[in-house]
């Protein structure tokens, strides 16, 4: 959620930073603005509720450069989008101009006794006190009244800060939201996530909490909230600037998708032989576990409910649950050191992930993160981390991520199972050569594409999908669910096959279609009776299976899948719902990518 990008160099700052807001605009956004310092000797600013075209439409019409600037993409927590709203904010003297993402939990406070002293507020938000507090402040030293600003703000929040005294100077600090430094040959960057930066550097800092960067042309400099320099690693991003683009694909969701077989064998190799995955379930000792919780949000969320059959099914483990963080982190779960809490976040940077492993830390459950963003929070925090070989996933669908999350939950059930004595070393074997045969049958399903499409295009009208699904293919269900009204906004929902006779039924009707998913062979008779049931009550059916011989009879439509394991066809079935969610929301001319309302990475709660 809303992205910043800062930078002091040699080049104009304004094109840079345009630059890189475009490359944060996955992170969903409802307004941009921008803060330019150059020869004028005050802050140029452009701000516009709307898409970054707008705000570039503005910049068009009234020019500014310079050699520092910060930009920003809002997400609204506090305050209308709104022109004024958005930020940079400035003072009131306009000699201190932020940008800010996260929530000022303690803002009212601050800002009634600003206002005291006849402090006057122009926008609504909470940013807008952090600007206003600086300068009230700000005696000469930039830095010190940074800190002291941040010894007063209660919340969230990642900031890049400049004053005008300081013509040479970016500060950034950040506290449970995600900041990046990057060092290139022309200049010093301050970003939100890396493909912001990745056009001129795969050098970068991450800061952790209430560490301080003092960024200036041609050097960086970092400090704790005592004002000492402290040290930090510069770290190598291994991802390629092609990833952060959607190299000639109409949207990063197609692109995505198609990258899967890709994902899921970097992934996989991660995780088998020397890979650094492998290393790190090997330094797990899961016999001390009695309790394994799975937390994630969204779609992570539906990869953790796939996980919990994997598990129960390999390691006969007696306690596994599964759990969204946002419920999680308020119920006082009953866990301790004998639970081992699973995380599972693509961005690393979910707020109620992190909650909830903070929570899972104090009660002395040991956490394990699946992870996508080197140097994230969740990553850092938790006590083991795994990372998915995903690269940058920029659609605000997950697609990659999300196989490849699935692809280290099997793995580490494997794992698990052999450890604990469940599954013999021929078993393991077995299992493991039908992991890696994944990527090739992912390959399978995506050379489907053109019918796929074809279907897809006759399903725009529908005004209800749902989605069914039995056992481990239930889970599918979800996730297939999930995916479709994100991006396509038409009403679906996803329903244990099984439970349709319980409610559901009553809402099938002829312009309703059922998405049966089938891939439990033992299953398979007991799913085709609810397709029964739901084509007699006048709906379409779309099956997509791999246990079916032939298409069961004309009226049902179906997308075949390679043959694979029970266990591992969400990995399968999620490619074909992927691919026909985004052609159905592709045919309705729908902004695929940014779909609205939503945000990629969930940093507030
Ligand atoms: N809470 C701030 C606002 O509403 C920042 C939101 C954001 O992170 O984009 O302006």
């Amino acid at each position: 959620m809303c992205g910043i990008i800062g930078y002091v160099g040699s080049k104009d700052a304004v094109p840079i930073i345009v630059n890189g807001l475009r490359k944060l605009e996955y992170r969903g956004y409802d307004s941009a603005g921008i803060a330019a310092f150059g020869k004028s000797g005050f802050f140029d600013v452009v701000k516009q509720k709307g898409r970054l075209a707008a705000l570039e439409a503005r910049l068009t019409d009234y020019p500014v450069e310079g050699f520092m600037g910060i930009g920003h993409t809002r997400w609204a927590t506090h305050g209308e989008p709104s022109d004024v709203n958005s930020h940079p904010h400035l003072g009131n003297q306009g000699k201190i101009a932020v940008v800010h993402n996260g929530i000022i939990e303690n803002y009212k406070q601050l800002k009634e006794r600003l206002e005291r002293k006849n402090v006057y507020f122009s926008s609504q938000t909470d940013s807008e006190v952090i600007a206003q507090l600086a300068e009230y402040y700000y005696n000469g030293d930039l830095m010190e009244t940074v800190i002291k600003v941040a010894n007063r703000l209660e919340g969230s929040y990642a900031l890049g800060i400049m004053c005008v005294d300081a013509p040479d100077i970016l500060i950034a600090i950040k506290k449970d939201n995600p900041l990046i430094i990057g060092i290139s040959e022309h200049g010093q960057f301050i970003a939100s996530d890396v493909p912001a930066v990745l056009e001129h550097t795969n050098k970068v800092y991450y800061l952790n909490d209430k560490e301080i960067a003092v960024l200036k042309k041609d050097s960086v400099q970092f400090f704790n909230i005592d004002k000492e320099m402290i040290k930090k690693p510069l770290e190598t991003v291994t991802w390629s600037p092609d990833s952060a683009e959607k190299c000639g694909y109409p949207h990063f969701m197609l692109k995505e998708i198609m990258e899967q077989p890709k994902v899921l064998r970097d992934t996989i190799n991660s995780a088998i032989g020397n890979g650094k995955n492998k290393n790190v379930m090997n330094k797990l000792d899961c016999s001390k576990f009695n309790k394994i919780v799975i937390t994630a949000c969204g779609s992570a969320y539906n990869s953790g409910v796939v996980a919990k059959y994997v598990f129960e099914r390999l390691c006969r483990f007696p306690s596994i649950e599964v759990e969204l963080a946002s419920e999680f982190r308020y119920k006082d779960a009953v866990i301790d050191e004998r639970t081992l809490v699973v995380l599972i976040s693509q961005s690393g940077e979910t707020a109620d992930t992190i909650a909830a492993m903070r929570e899972s830390k104090s009660k002395g459950a040991v956490t394990l993160s699946i992870v996508n963003v080197v140097g994230s929070t969740v990553s850092k925090e938790s006590d083991f981390c795994l990372f998915t070989a995903a690269g940058p996933e920029i659609a605000v669908a997950t697609t990659k991520a999300f196989s490849a999350q699935l692809a280290l939950l099997y793995l580490l059930a494997i794992q698990f199972a052999v450890k604990l004595g469940k599954l013999t070393q021929e078993s393991e074997q077995e299992l493991l050569k039908e992991i890696t045969a994944l990527p090739g049958k992912a390959d399978k399903i995506l050379e489907q594409i053109d019918d796929i499409q074809k279907y897809a295009s006759t399903c725009v009208g529908y005004k209800s999908i749902f989605f069914i699904g039995r056992n481990i293919d239930y889970a599918t269900a979800l996730e297939g669910s999930l995916k479709l009204k994100e991006i396509s906004y038409i009403h679906s929902e996803a329903y244990a096959g099984g439970e349709l006779k319980h409610g559901t039924i009553s809402l099938i009707e002829e312009d309703t279609l059922v998405v049966a998913i089938s891939n439990c062979e033992r299953l398979y008779g007991k799913i085709m009776n609810n397709v029964e049931q739901v084509i007699s009550r006048g709906a379409k059916v779309l099956l997509i299976s791999g246990s079916a011989e032939k298409t069961p009879d004309e009226r049902i439509s179906m997308i075949r899948l390679p043959a694979v394991f029970e266990l591992f066809a969400p990995s399968l079935s999620v490619i074909a719902l992927q691919l026909f969610s985004y052609y159905v929301a592709a045919n309705k001319g729908l902004d695929i990518d940014k779909p609205r309302n939503l945000a990629k990475s969930v940093t507030v709660e």
